[in-house]
């Protein structure tokens, strides 16, 4: 079975990960430092906090922002859940926003108007988390300056975009909103098997999402509450987490991130080969609207199907066939959890997406053959 997505593990990338085993830090030690910086340089960040998965990140995102019980949060409605959760973590209350079902973004037309909404009825939100889907950016220029005429926070969900550009930058790097969190799981840009990351500009998050990653645990001197007891003194100064990246992680990180410029560069490629085919072969598919002048880091390639098949079929016809094609993702208002506080009839466009969106495999070491494989089937099981 071809996989929607796999990750790609080069001699160098093993060769890092065993020099960590050989050495005397498996955890704690300088290589998630490294990892941070280097992180922090590549997305032109000024802070970056290397931590044990992007639902990790997420969470110490929101509690840097003092995201707490009764707040509102709201979240783009297409997401894996992962971005709704972390403010459910912190008791918060979550509300959807509809996405714009041709670029699977969320929708700011939607989203100035629930602020209208909203303000009328006292129930502003205090952050809201939007999705960069597949790997584009949403429109954060529209979105922060909506943001910023109601004091909202705002939280780049980046899980899916590390090496894609807005407006010329590396997404990533928080011009538009407080804070971005990556994912490291094997399907993701890079991988560290496990691992994310929270990058931010403003000091007093990165040190609040440090503290929280930590235990809540301080060790310098000029931060203590109380006065230093000796020289083993640390205090523990808030309910924090053990969400730290072991150096193993982050040797296997540090060594995939040089290789992020070839894995956009080839992601894009294979996408581009994607969209001319499916328009050359004249299929009833078609890709998620990409705006122009920005940089996908084409974590997916997703297309709505209008084929006379129905989507399970399609779904079971191509698995039949070896092509692991997936759906990203069932609106996070449908699950059960969240479904009775949500009226899913109140997102058409979540909805339209759900109905007829198809990932397609998608990974870098995808050769033309296997593109070719995957362009058949489709072409078969449309015929
Ligand atoms: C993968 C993913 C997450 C969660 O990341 P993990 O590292 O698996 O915890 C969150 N949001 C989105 C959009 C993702 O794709």
């Amino acid at each position: 079975m071809i996989g929607y997505g796999r990750q790609s593990i080069s001699q160098e990338d093993i060769d890092t990960v065993v020099d960590v085993l050989n050495s005397n830090s498996l955890t704690q030690g300088p290589v998630v430092n490294a990892f941070e910086k280097a992180l922090a340089d590549k997305c032109q960040s000024k802070h970056a906090l290397a931590v044990c998965n992007g639902t990790a990140a997420l969470h110490l995102a929101c509690l840097a922002l003092e995201i707490e019980k009764d707040d509102l949060v709201w979240v783009s409605s297409v997401s894996f859940v992962a971005s709704a959760n972390c403010a459910k973590y912190c008791g918060a209350e979550v509300s959807f926003v509809d996405i714009d079902p041709n670029s699977g973004l969320i929708c700011t037309t939607e989203l100035a108007q629930k602020l209208k909404n909203a303000e009328n009825n006292g129930l502003l939100p205090k952050a809201l988390i939007v999705v960069h889907l597949a790997g584009q950016s949403c429109d954060m220029k529209t979105i922060s300056s909506l943001c910023q005429q109601y004091d909202i926070k705002i939280i780049e969900d980046a899980c899916h975009a590390l090496g894609g550009q807005y407006e010329s930058k590396p997404i990533g790097s928080c011009q538009y909103s407080d804070i971005s969190v990556f994912s490291f799981h094997p399907v993701k840009p890079i991988t560290s098997g496990e691992g994310g990351a929270l990058l931010t500009n403003k000091k007093e998050l990165a040190n609040r999402a440090r503290l929280y990653a930590n235990h809540g645990i301080v060790r310098d001197e000029e931060k203590l509450q109380h006065s230093t007891q000796g020289p083993w003194y640390y205090e523990m100064q808030a309910l924090g987490y053990n969400y730290r990246l072991t150096d193993l992680q982050a040797a296997l990180g540090l060594s995939q991130l040089k290789r992020l410029t070839d894995f956009t560069l080839k992601r894009n490629q294979i996408a581009k080969l994607y969209t001319d085919a499916l328009e050359s072969m004249k299929l009833p598919f078609q890709h998620l609207q990409q705006s122009i002048g920005q940089i996908s880091a084409y974590h997916l390639y997703v297309v709505r199907q209008s084929s006379h098949l129905s989507q399970s079929q399609l779904f079971k016809r191509m698995h039949e066939q070896g092509i692991g094609c997936q759906l990203h993702y069932i609106p996070i208002f449908m699950h059960p959890y969240y479904a009775a506080s949500t009226d899913a009839q109140s997102f058409p466009g979540a909805l339209e997406y759900y109905h007829s969106a198809l990932s397609l495999p998608l990974f870098p070491d995808m050769d033309e053959k296997t593109i070719h494989k995957v362009l058949n089937v489709l072409s078969n099981c449309c015929r």
